[in-house]
């Protein structure tokens, strides 16, 4: 049997920046068990003051676009400039696709041999809420073992670009040229959410429809009202397989950094997720605790066919089910 790791094994081990530490740092905190998710809060809870240094960058698209051939090749190029990388992934589809981001071994070759990144797949939960608490500690893990930048990437269409949006410094849209908006599934909302859209695979034939498509989102995005931060979305060309314009990204990026940190954006943000956070938990936590009561399952089991067949209003059901749950 595994070596059971101690608080201060993991405290060690992680802030050494030990990858198989750090990995099984993660799998403490994904846990289920009871035990394990005390052992991972305290841990966490150590690590605060050794958080938050990271970069942080979300990377959404919809499948196809290159989300994992950009995040291969962006790291790379991190790497490259002695940085180290560490790749998280939120998909709370993933249960039902058996991990259709970041779940196949061969994506991302060469970040994953590298000593210098680290690849975490998408952690496995019903609800968008558990997946998105354990990606937030994962991330300050991450940090806490001294990477650098921490890339989250996301499938393009869903709830999930809120979730990421709500954990990063820079959020970052990668689009196709010539694909239509719809046909990419990307919805006004996420647009406005982006700091940055990447036509990504302006390569070869595609590239000058790549340009016609910048000048197009360009148009698009100057009619949306600046938010509060003062920053107009910018529109760039990338080639991933290339490993073309992948620096002006990085440029943008921290150029978006120096600004925030400047007119106090940066900090106002950070702290507004780390309520958010909270909240979230809360929500997490109570809807966890509620469905997990014996009584509860019990009256949902017998009430549900009613609800099905029309016969019992749902909202009337539900607040009574949540009267009980308090009362008891
Ligand atoms: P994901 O589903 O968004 O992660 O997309 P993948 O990274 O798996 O890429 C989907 C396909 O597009 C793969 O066949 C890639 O080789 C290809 N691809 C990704 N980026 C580029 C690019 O910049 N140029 C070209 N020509 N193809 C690309």
């Amino acid at each position: 049997m595994k070596k059971r790791l101690h608080l201060t094994d993991f405290l060690k081990g992680v802030k050494a920046g030990n990858r198989v530490i750090l990995s099984q740092a993660i799998t403490l905190v994904e846990s289920t068990l009871e035990s394990d998710q005390n052992l991972a809060s305290e841990l966490v809870q150590s690590l605060l003051p050794e958080t938050g240094n990271s970069i942080r960058i979300g990377i959404t698209g919809v499948p196809g676009v290159g989300k994992s051939t950009f995040i291969e090749a962006f790291g790379k190029m991190l790497l490259d400039q002695g940085k180290k990388v560490a790749v998280l992934a939120i998909d709370p589809s993933s249960q039902l696709t058996k991990g259709s981001i970041l779940g196949d071994k061969t994506r991302m070759e060469t970040l994953s041999a590298d000593k210098r990144a680290f690849i975490r797949p998408s952690p496995t939960g019903s609800t968008l809420g558990g997946v998105t608490g354990k990606t937030r500690e994962a991330m300050l893990l991450c940090e806490a073992a001294g990477f650098d930048v921490i890339l989250v990437e996301t499938v393009g269409v869903g709830q999930s670009e809120t979730a990421v949006k709500n954990m990063v410094d820079f959020f970052l849209l990668l689009m196709l040229a010539g694909a239509g908006d719809e046909l990419q599934g990307i919805k006004k909302g996420i647009m406005e959410m982006a700091d940055a859209l990447v036509i990504n695979k302006a390569d070869g034939d595609n590239l000058s429809m790549a340009k016609k498509a910048r000048v197009n989102y360009e148009t698009a995005l100057h009619l949306f009202p600046l938010a509060d931060k003062n920053w107009s979305p910018k529109v760039l060309l990338a080639s991933s397989t290339e490993s073309e314009g992948l620096e002006e990204v990085w440029n943008l990026v921290q150029k978006y950094l120096d600004q925030m940190k400047g007119n106090g954006f940066w900090e106002t943000n950070r702290a507004a997720q780390r309520l958010n956070w909270l909240d979230d938990q809360i929500q997490f936590l109570l809807g966890q605790a509620f469905l997990k009561d014996p009584i509860i399952q019990k009256m949902l089991e017998d009430r549900k066919p009613k609800v099905q067949k029309g016969e019992l209003n749902p909202s009337k059901l539900a607040k009574s089910l949540i009267q009980l749950f308090f009362k008891k």
